[in-house]
């Protein structure tokens, strides 16, 4: 079959299929789609056809009725080897195979072997040349994207006419801004050479992204939504109007002013995602993490929901100055506090980051089999406990806050907010037998739509309420 003739002007992008943790939701994997392959299919020149094709939402293998002239694929580190498996595919069927995505940058030289050119960094900015050259017969081996130019304000609109809609909880996943003002050493925009300075986009451009869906409920899928808090007032003065509902993940330092948080709620934000990453201060400063100290999460979490903005924390387990009651510790605080979503991760040395260097150059590395390096298993040897006691740790983390008793000490206290809360943790978290079953039968949209649109209707009483309360009297509202 090597070398079969393929269809010219036929593009086909491709997300590879990753398996899912057992103890994380699969639920949240549909949640949104990623901007990664709508954006590429954005900045495609309109003589290209384009199909997306994301393994994840289970409809089959992608498409070989038509091998294309050119498949673009992105790589993270957990999906490598699969991304590799279907770049050799394709290649040997005749294709030009593009890689392009997190890994790729991280780890240029491995993914070279498995493509006829790779994009390092931005690929949205270098798309048009590279199809340019497939074309003109001089396609490189590199393309180095820049996140600095074009201005990200510049950036054509993503594709998002080429998903089905039905597949995921809302197609409204919206990045309004680019990169983070941490750098936090275990993260990927600390990997070394990609140079992603903090952007932000049109905010009109934003608002058009959300119009166009018109969808109740959109995501903001930004590293960190609250890193300019000027521009996230600006972002909740463009959102009050629409009368829809968001959610975001931010760093905790938006507490910082109560009056923002007030608008956050005021323009429809119902949950934020916050990486408290550890209760533990010194761990927070060998991690380079510039946030609000440990002993002062507890209040500015009720702040975030005393406004009607519920919290999922996300919380890394291993670091140096973890000990084996880490993992007591995190649960009884998350009760204590009543979070009502907790994301656990084992700390992870992605290539590329300080935090990788580091465990490397002392000797800490257990393996390179990047199929691990998934956030649920150990890859590194942790310094107070054994790998495996963190993995079990680990387990018994996302065991004990999801066990009914534990989900409902954390309910939320408002009376209303209870059976949605209790709705979307049976959906999300204790579901995962059905999710396929959703995934595959395209009824993800179907299935989420009423609580979406429950949650929408709640929160606009909770607004109107937060309106008519003094600025100082946040706390005295109850839905
Ligand atoms: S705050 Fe979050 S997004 Fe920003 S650098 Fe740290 S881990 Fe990354």
């Amino acid at each position: 079959m090597a070398g079969s003739a393929t269809a010219p002007g036929e593009l086909l992008l491709i997300n590879p299929f990753y398996p899912k943790d057992p103890w994380g939701s699969f639920g949240k994997h549909v949640l949104t789609p990623s901007l990664a392959l709508t954006s590429i299919g954005g900045a495609t020149p309109h003589e290209w056809r384009v199909r997306v094709w994301d393994e994840n939402l289970l409809q089959d293998l992608p498409p070989v009725d038509l091998v294309p002239e050119v498949v673009g694929i992105t790589v993270h580190i957990t999906f490598a080897r699969r991304a590799y498996e279907l770049a050799r595919w394709y290649r040997l069927h005749g294709s030009d195979v593009i890689l392009g995505g997190p890994h790729v940058t991280a780890c240029p030289g491995e993914a070279e072997q498995h493509a006829d050119a790779i994009v390092v960094g931005d690929g949205v900015s270098v798309w048009p040349q590279v199809l340019h050259d497939v074309r003109h017969g001089k396609l490189k081996r590199r393309y180095k994207g820049s996140y600095r130019t074009p201005e990200y304000r510049a950036s054509p609109p993503p594709r998002r006419d080429l998903l089905d809609r039905n597949c995921f909880l809302t197609t409204s996943s919206v990045i309004a801004t680019r990169g983070c003002h941490n750098r936090c050493d275990f993260c990927f925009l600390a990997v070394d050479g990609l140079d992603m300075p903090y952007q932000m986009r049109d905010m009109q451009q934003v608002i058009n992204d959300i119009l166009v869906e018109r969808q109740p409920y959109t995501v903001f899928i930004d590293n960190n939504l609250g890193s300019n808090r000027h521009f996230l007032r600006r972002l909740c003065a463009a959102l009050k109007p629409l009368g829809t509902i968001w959610s975001a993940a931010t760093s905790l330092d938006v507490t910082d002013d109560p009056t923002l948080v007030r608008e956050m709620a005021l323009s429809g934000c119902t949950g934020v995602f916050v990486g408290f990453e550890s209760l533990t201060n010194a761990n927070l400063v060998d991690a380079g993490k510039r946030t609000p100290p440990p002993s002062d999460y507890a209040r500015r979490v009720s702040l975030l929901q005393d406004s009607g903005i519920q919290v999922n924390g996300s919380f890394v387990l291993g670091f140096d100055h973890d000990r084996p009651n880490v993992f007591e510790r995190v649960v009884a605080w998350i009760e204590d506090v009543r979070l009502e979503c907790a994301t656990y991760q084992i700390l992870t040395p992605y290539p590329g980051t300080p935090l990788y260097a580091r465990l490397k150059a002392a000797g800490r590395l257990l393996h390179s089999n990047w199929d691990l390096y998934d956030t649920a298993h150990c890859v590194f040897r942790p310094r107070h406990m054994d790998p495996e006691e963190l993995e079990a740790g680990y387990s018994w983390c996302y065991e004990r806050t999801f066990s009914p008793l534990s989900v409902w000490r954390r309910r939320p206290r408002q009376l209303g907010a209870v059976p949605p809360y209790l709705a979307m943790t049976a959906l999300y978290k204790w579901s995962n037998r059905l999710w396929p079953l959703l995934i595959r039968h395209r009824l993800v949209g179907p299935a989420w739509r009423p609580l979406v649109r429950l949650s929408r209707r709640r929160h606009l009483r909770l607004r109107r309420r937060l309106a008519a309360a003094r600025p100082s009297a946040v706390l005295e509202v109850t839905p």
